[in-house]
């Protein structure tokens, strides 16, 4: 460390340098930018990453994010509360709200089991699930995890878990490339898989 270090600048360059993807050129292009950029648009961005932590929270009917619990999928009195969406993470969710084609309300199961990585039941909301299918009035449970190994063995287990409370219990229609995941699918596959859903 010379004497031309500048301690401030070294510091916002390694937090850069922990965001995911920002290798030491990015972060240091990242640092000189906020450097030569005013110092309102400097608390903008400090801003906006204290909000995010502050008021960014998970639904707690659903597991979305939202800033307000209930979200704005459950809080809404035009959906179809008794066909009940679930899905791995909220980026899941966002992919199927973009169809425009759902007009239930979802699950986020937050992960899917991945017993290699030692991801248990327990780590995912299934319980939170359960307790949903119990309570009763959902009518359908679409099992929209990703069709993936680790998705399957998802939907697998909580169809074993689902299966004695009389629900209909569906997969989305193979529309999807094996190993693909939900939020890369094109608009047309995932309309495939929406409509062409089939009983587990
Ligand atoms: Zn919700």
């Amino acid at each position: 460390m010379g004497p031309s270090r500048i301690e401030s600048l070294e510091r916002l360059k390694q937090e850069f340098q922990k965001l995911p993807g920002i290798g030491a050129r990015s972060a240091e292009r990242l640092a000189f930018h906020v450097l030569r950029g005013s110092r309102a648009e400097a608390a903008g961005l400090a801003q906006a990453l204290l909000d995010v932590k502050d008021h960014v929270k998970h639904c707690g009917r659903c597991f979305n994010l939202t800033e307000h619990d209930p979200c704005g999928i459950c809080a809404d009195p035009y959906r179809d509360a008794s066909e009940l969406w679930v899905v791995e993470q909220p980026k899941d969710l966002m992919a199927l709200e973009s169809t425009g084609l759902v007009r239930g309300v979802y699950h986020v199961l937050l992960g899917h089991l991945a017993p290699l990585e030692h991801v248990e039941p327990g780590d995912l909301t299934i319980d939170a699930l359960v307790a949903r299918v119990k309570r009763g009035g959902i009518r359908e449970v679409v099992l929209a995890t990703n069709p993936t190994t680790e998705g399957d063995g998802t939907a697998l287990y909580i169809e074993s878990l689902l299966c004695e409370y009389g629900v209909l219990i569906t997969r989305p229609a193979r529309g999807l490339a094996v190993g693909s995941q939900l939020e890369y699918a094109s608009m047309g596959m995932l309309e495939a898989a929406i409509r062409g859903r089939s009983k587990l």
